[in-house]
């Protein structure tokens, strides 16, 4: 599998565009803004379809290029869970401050706990895991050992807790999740460098650490 993170965006976003490398179908993970036109190009020089795109959350700074992409290619479909899906039909209606005009895309599908797809020979997992926003979502390729973390775990951090639709109580129980996953995983995060389950050893008492933590 090929793995490409984009960081993008005010807020330095990571679109991460995954292929495999066999069969050159591409997945792209929350297409920051200005992502779009450095994607395209990727696409274009590595020979890779762009089957779906596939959002760990709908904050504003992860769904930005979608229309962009859609421009590109009008039939990719975009999925969401279904949790997170109103600030995708009507963006800012989460009420989080957003810098952009981005205009309503209507997901194709909705993603769940237990949702899985194949990207050629890779098989993404879809874990719910609630807590900075209430439809945020990880994705797991469990064979190839990599997470997609959005918002939910960040190299040393976690997601902010205090925007309107966060739900920090739920946060604990998705981390403690996330701290089952092999110590070897890699972990892409939404914003910053990557890291490993393992190497995130304050995991299972991240309620102790990050309980009156807010993050930026
Ligand atoms: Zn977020
Ligand atoms: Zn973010």
């Amino acid at each position: 599998m090929d793995i490409q993170v984009f960081p993008a965006g005010p807020a330095a976003t990571n679109a991460i565009l995954c292929a495999c490398t066999r069969t050159k179908q591409a997945a792209l993970f929350d297409p920051a803004h200005g992502s779009g036109v450095l994607i395209i190009k990727h696409l274009s020089d590595k020979a890779y379809a762009l089957n779906g795109i596939y959002l760990t959350h709908s904050h504003w700074d992860h769904i930005a290029d979608i229309f962009a992409l859609r421009e590109k290619f009008p039939h990719v479909p975009v999925f969401v869970h279904k949790a997170d899906a109103g600030n995708l039909q009507e963006p800012g209606s989460d009420g989080l401050p957003c810098p952009l005009t981005i205009p309503p895309i209507e997901p194709t599908g909705y993603l769940e706990e237990g949702s899985e797809f194949d990207l050629g020979d890779v098989r993404w997992h879809v874990m719910h895991t609630p807590g900075h926003t209430p439809g945020g979502v990880c994705f797991y390729a469990k064979e190839e050992g990599v997470l997609i973390s959005g918002d939910t775990l960040f190299k040393g951090s976690i997601g902010n807790l205090s925007f309107p639709t966060a739900q920090p109580e739920r946060m604990w129980p998705s981390l403690k999740r996330l701290a089952q996953l092999p110590s070897n995983t890699r972990v892409i995060p939404g914003h910053g460098e990557e890291t490993t389950i393992g190497q995130e050893a304050w995991l299972e008492r991240a309620e102790q650490k990050f309980k009156n933590f807010y993050s930026a």
